[in-house]
């Protein structure tokens, strides 16, 4: 992409509005514009963050054997009185009248809908387990919005519902989404932490909250401090298989939120140094809640024997858009943001510091082609913008590398490549910058 045919609205001054530092970057990389309170645009920048977190979502879901579907965002209330939420869900929930004075609902979550969908159709226990998901705009009238995108009113959510026969399978489906988040968290730089919470208002018996450890976090957490370096599940975890020594593993230390922490517990069962009291993001959680939802709305299977008892179900949300200002919270420095590259919105910024002149231009553009035939996505500064500006936009946006060609390093026929994590930076011959980067950026 060419910087001279994107849109990329940066800002030079630090937003007012703006009390934490994923917040002030994201408004001033140009990467979201509120429209009203805790309700965003996304602009291209934003976007494509966006689309790249759904993508690792989507596959992480696929590979724990969670099936795609879409839902709408408005909803009858009728659904939701046949579960006896439409009542208890507080303010909450944005009530909407439609022209035939139908009671409507901006959807904050799916059991009630994603259960109707299953009850329409599956019948029998031989259709199970079956998990069913989307990634779609959730509404919550939240009584303060703040923190950009953290705490919206508007929000993207993936969530998975699970359909089992009892609640022993309903554990294992459980467990898959578990290990599920780990890896997907994993692969956009984040160490989430699964910790005991409370189920609010989806209910349930067993749930767990991922919770990033970050300053600015709106929990306070007490966890173990050997949750912070240990092992993810690899590529090679066999989702078929009994996955419940993974669960003991990383639920065998304490962690737990505010809400429900044990102090005493806490305190006997962690040594001292390794207690960890700390704020962290919620960026998922997963719960078990049986036939909460299926008794009452009555999604029945027949069992082997042509029984008939309602489903067991389970549920499990990701904080899709509050995951790129966790992100951001936990990989900056005072230049900007450092996109892990699985997330990136560019792969890499290459900077002509000189458009216009011929040499410049020439070894751009052919670096430029050849990279985007590789398959790395640039961003490519065609502008003539002044080197400083440039350069301070690169480490605003924060893409895994930049490349700068100038005439100076050109003349001996090299771009300086730079690491915007390390700041290291190397010069070299166009066909070693190329090498570096298809090494480095493509699997
Ligand atoms: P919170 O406690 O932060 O209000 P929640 O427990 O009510 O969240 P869930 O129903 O568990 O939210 O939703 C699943 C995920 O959706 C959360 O873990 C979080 O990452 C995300 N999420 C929830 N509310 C918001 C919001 N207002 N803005 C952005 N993301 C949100
Ligand atoms: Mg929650």
């Amino acid at each position: 992409m060419r910087l001279s045919r994107f849109f990329l609205p940066i800002l030079k001054e630090t937003p007012k509005e703006a009390e934490i530092v994923s917040h002030r970057l994201m408004l001033r990389a140009g990467m979201i514009r509120q429209q009203s309170a805790g309700i965003y645009s996304w602009l291209p920048l934003g976007h494509r963050v966006l689309r790249k977190i759904e993508r690792i979502v989507e596959e992480e879901q696929a590979r724990a054997g969670a099936i795609q579907l879409l839902m709408p965002t408005i909803q009858s209330a009728d659904l939701w009185r046949e579960s006896g939420r439409y009542d208890a869900y507080g303010k909450e929930m944005l009530r909407i009248t439609d022209r035939h004075e139908r009671d409507m609902l901006y959807g904050p979550t799916n059991e009630e809908m994603i259960t109707d969908i299953f009850r329409a159709y599956v019948r029998s226990y031989k259709d199970l387990p079956l998990n069913l998901y989307h990634i779609q705009w959730k509404f919550r009238d939240e009584v303060r919005p703040r923190f950009g995108i953290m705490r919206g009113r508007e929000f993207l959510m993936k969530d998975a519902y699970s359909f089992d026969l009892d609640q022993e399978r309903a554990v294992e489906a459980y467990n898959r989404m578990f290990v599920a988040y780990l890896r997907t968290y994993k692969r956009m730089g984040l160490t989430a932490i699964p910790m005991r919470a409370e189920t609010g208002p989806i209910g349930g018996d067993l749930s767990h909250e991922f919770i990033v450890l970050a300053d600015t976090g709106e929990s306070e957490v007490y966890c173990h401090a050997d949750y912070l370096d240990k092992a993810i599940p690899g590529d090679d975890v066999d989702f078929d298989s009994d996955l419940s020594p993974i669960v003991a593993d990383w639920t065998s230390h304490y962690a737990a939120t505010e809400d429900v922490v044990d102090k005493g517990e806490f305190e006997a069962s962690v040594p001292e140094d390794k207690r960890i009291v700390a704020r962290g993001i919620e960026v998922g959680q997963t719960f078990y809640f049986g036939t909460k939802y299926s008794d009452p709305m009555g999604a029945k299977v027949a069992t082997a024997d042509g029984t008939e008892v309602p489903v067991h179900m389970g549920s499990y949300g990701i904080g899709v858009s509050r995951l790129l200002g966790a992100i951001i919270e936990a990989s900056h420095d005072d230049d900007g943001i450092i996109w892990p590259a699985s997330v990136a919105p560019f792969h890499v910024g290459l900077v002509n510091l000189k458009a216009g002149d011929e040499l410049t231009d020439t070894a751009c553009e052919d670096l430029y082609g050849k990279l985007e035939r590789a398959g790395i996505e640039v961003l490519y500064d065609d502008t003539d913008a002044r080197a400083g500006s440039k350069f301070a936009t690169m480490d605003l946006i924060g893409l895994p590398y930049q490349v700068v060609g100038g005439p100076r390093g050109l003349k001996d026929g090299v771009f300086e490549v730079k690491n915007r994590a390390t700041g290291e930076k190397e010069m070299l011959s166009p066909e070693a910058t190329l090498n570096k980067l298809v090494a480095a950026l493509t699997a």
